[in-house]
């Protein structure tokens, strides 16, 4: 077998399979900031991985938790059944999500928790005597994972081109990208709050009492990062208010401190009825998710037989020992550095550092809020998404992992990142964007 055929044999997701195994990108091994490439070049992390990281890599106490967990229970069913740390995490988690977020359902990822959150705001209507309300509104340019639910309500065109057969009540909010009024805006952009009132339009237009929920990203991490018009996401709330609906936000990469608070709910000021998270709660290192619900919403699963199972739904692996012991180690990483409120501290320098790339070539927008950085580029003609490859192309020749996606460069460090870590991304950036052609 020659090298290319070996290789052929895994079949990775969203990767442009015959061109990675003619020009594989390996990581052998990491730690903090960096990864290693099996030829021993070291790569700066300018993504958390992919926005999961937050803490940095191999963090020891995450470490030890998993070893110590792996050699003590490693399995337990999650049916019926199960085990002290579950109800650790559990506790422990709830005493940070916002307040009115007491219950969390237990998940093994983002698509599996955007589900999980769907079912659970259907099922509530059903419990709640308002069966009627069967319908989902997500928005253009959402990506909710990738599970028939999550894609349904999620708004990339390539991710449902090949799915005739999505669930069929769901409707769209229209994205709220806006380059023409907000391009190089500093921070949240200061037009758009107009885009919410489409959402009064689609309610009127279906009924409102037919709506189940709203499922709204704080911030639109895969399209592109598009950070949400000011007032925007508390009149989509005041909206749901209105009408009965229950909002959804979908916190798989804002959770756990990528904007400077806990959640993007703490940051917005904003309390969701269902949060939906995954990624940071285990810093990566195992997989999990997690979806937190109100005590409304968990009160209306409470049956009157005791014996009788209240929901219908559940994972195998449904809070895993591992996954939790990994939670628990993230979490008290998370504490003692106080890794949740840190993107707040490094904010304002990330912004200005980014926002020195402006007078590149090709480059139309910069995008930043809390950690969370994009470096939007105009499309090769003809040729979209190309211009932004090869640069994540040359950073990863350069020693910087960035991410593209569309031709956007998308910037989400760990929160551990230092200053001068922030300015060698800047400066490869700079170094790459310039010979860009
Ligand atoms: N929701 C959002 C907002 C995401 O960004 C992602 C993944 O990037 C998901 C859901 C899906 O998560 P996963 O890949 O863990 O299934």
């Amino acid at each position: 077998m020659d090298n290319n055929n070996t290789l052929d044999a895994y079949w990775m997701g969203y990767t442009a399979n015959q061109h990675f195994k003619a020009h594989p990108r390996l990581l052998e091994k990491a730690k903090g900031m960096y990864y290693w490439t099996p030829e021993g070049r070291k790569i700066l992390d300018a993504t958390a991985g992919l926005w999961c990281v937050n803490a940095g890599h191999n963090r020891e106490k995450i470490v030890t938790a998993i070893q110590q967990q792996a050699a003590t229970l490693d399995f337990a069913p999650a049916f019926q059944m199960g085990h002290p740390k579950a109800f650790e995490l559990a506790k422990k988690l709830v005493a940070i999500t916002p307040e009115n977020l007491n219950h969390v359902f237990f998940t093994n990822s983002g698509s599996e928790s955007v589900d999980t959150a769907l079912k659970i705001a259907l099922a509530y209507h059903q419990l709640t005597g308002e069966g009627r309300r069967t319908r989902l509104i997500g928005r253009e340019r959402a990506y909710h994972g990738v599970n028939f639910g999550g894609m349904s309500v999620g708004g990339i065109a390539v991710n449902r081109k090949l799915f005739p057969n999505l669930l069929a009540q769901v409707d769209h909010l229209p994205h709220t990208h806006d380059l023409a009024r907000n391009q190089f805006s500093l921070g949240v952009p200061v037009y758009g709050v107009d885009k919410a009132e489409r959402l009064e339009q689609i309610l009127q237009l279906h009924d409102p009492s037919t709506v189940a929920a709203v499922i709204i990203e704080p911030i639109a991490g895969s399209t592109g990062v598009l950070i949400p018009p000011a007032g925007y996401l508390q009149r989509i709330r005041e909206i749901c208010d209105q009408y009965g609906v229950l909002l959804i936000f979908d916190e798989v990469i804002t959770g756990f401190g990528r904007l400077g608070k806990p959640f993007a709910a703490d940051c917005f000021n904003i309390s969701p009825d269902i949060m939906v998270t995954a990624k940071g709660l285990t810093n990566g290192a195992v997989p999990m998710g997690a979806v937190f619900v109100s005590d409304k919403i968990y009160s209306a699963f409470r049956q009157d037989d005791p014996m009788a199972i209240n929901f219908y739904h559940g994972y195998t692996y449904s809070a895993h020992p591992l996954a939790c012991a990994a939670a628990i180690g993230t979490l008290e990483t998370y504490q003692e550095e106080n890794l949740l409120y840190k993107a707040s501290e490094l904010a304002e320098y990330w912004q200005h550092a980014l926002h020195s790339l402006a007078d590149l070539p090709y480059v139309i927008d910069i995008r930043n809020l809390g950690l969370v950085g994009a470096i939007e580029l105009e499309p090769r003609k003809n040729e979209p998404n190309k211009r932004a490859f090869q640069v994540y192309l040359d950073m990863f020749e350069q020693g910087v992992l960035v991410r593209t996606t569309g031709d956007v460069i998308a910037l989400s460090p760990p929160l551990i990142i230092s200053k001068p870590e922030v300015d060698q991304i800047i400066i490869t950036l700079r170094q790459v964007l310039k010979q860009l052609s």
